[in-house]
């Protein structure tokens, strides 16, 4: 039988290159391989979790839509919905992982911790509650592959509890899901410091950006003098070099380090090469994207499609949890 993969993103607008390559490449690497069954899903129930705006949630879901169809999300080998659309059974599935899990392991969590810090005056239920949520846009289906971000391991530890606690305490067959690592399972921001990140300001490269603007965000990357006796290995300069090896390859990276304890680099020549190479790949998703862009109706009949196929997995999973817990059917 075909191993299922899940994988999603929330609607936090166009998405950048920390999105494409710490989650997209995977998912496309996966939807590609014959042994694998995929399934991937915008979010949008995560986004109420923290303050968002009412008004424009289903453009931003739109977008990201839009940029999985672009980068090569396959609605034909793939089906792609949008998380309200099972709205009904997946916020029900993650009601009932809800009470194997203890409120104390849930308020233990970094992410948790962090968004408090970040939202103070919006430490509601539903935030406590995110990591079920998704562990139940994961169980829901049975998936035991998940192509994310490292980020976003401590809430996949939380879906492998939950799945352990199913299974001994019903006895269902949920597979303990584990993630698919890509090379940039870690993309740092363009500013030096922390991952790159809708939520800082400055940090990202979206998907969406032409050379020029890509050539403007990468002058404001921090370097140093060029040259030293030793590579270094974290801030402005050793994030620039992990973007020269994730797009330019390793031994580009390799002449640079050479560089660096030699005759010294100059910053002006590798961010403009950088850029370029950056945008040669960006380009032919843009061009699918403004073809989509065109065509509203080709969109919403993939999203109808995608919710009915997941549908009819995801209701059987529902019933077997509801039976085995001793609620009607
Ligand atoms: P953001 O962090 O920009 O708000 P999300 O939390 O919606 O993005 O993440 C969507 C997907 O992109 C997740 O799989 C996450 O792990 C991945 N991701 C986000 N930022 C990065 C990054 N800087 N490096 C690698 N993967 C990332």
């Amino acid at each position: 039988m075909k191993k299922r993969v899940l994988a999603g993103m929330r609607p936090t607008g166009r998405l950048h290159l920390g999105n494409y390559l710490g989650a997209a490449k995977g998912m496309l690497a996966l939807q590609d391989d014959p042994d694998y069954e995929t399934l991937f899903t915008v979010v949008d129930i995560h986004a109420i979790t923290t303050p968002y705006d009412a008004t424009s949630l289903q453009q931003s879901v739109r977008d990201v839509y839009l940029d999985y169809l672009a980068v090569g999300l396959d609605p034909e080998k793939s089906a792609i919905t949008v998380q309200s659309d099972l709205a009904d059974l997946i916020t029900q599935l993650s009601f009932y992982f809800s009470s194997v899990m203890t409120v104390a392991r849930m308020r233990h969590l970094p992410t948790f911790k962090d968004k408090v810090k970040q939202h103070p005056d919006y430490v509601t239920m539903a935030l406590l509650n995110y990591p079920l949520l998704m562990a139940a846009d994961i169980l829901i289906y049975k998936a035991g592959m998940v192509p994310v971000g490292i980020d976003q391991e401590p809430h996949l530890e939380i879906a492998r509890e939950v799945a352990r606690k199913m299974n001994e305490q019903y006895g269902m067959d949920f597979p303990e899901p584990v993630r698919f690592a890509t090379k940039g399972e870690y993309v740092p921001s363009i500013l030096g410091e922390g991952k790159m990140s809708k939520s800082v300001e400055g940090s990202a490269i979206e998907l969406g950006d032409d050379l020029d603007t890509i050539v403007a965000r990468l002058k404001k990357a921090p370097t140093d003098s060029g040259k030293g006796e030793t590579v270094p290995t974290e801030g402005g300069v050793a994030n620039l070099l992990q973007f020269v090896e994730l797009f330019q390859g390793e031994a580009k990276r390799r002449e640079y380090e050479a560089a660096y304890v030699g005759e010294g680099i100059r910053y002006g020549d590798l961010k403009k090469e950088l850029a370029e190479a950056i945008f040669a790949e960006l380009q032919p998703i843009q061009e699918r994207r403004r073809k989509l862009e065109n065509n509203p109706e080709y969109v919403d009949r993939m999203m109808r499609e995608g919710a009915e196929r997941s549908r009819a997995i995801a209701e059987a999973t529902v019933a077997e949890v509801r039976e085995k817990m001793g609620l009607r059917k």
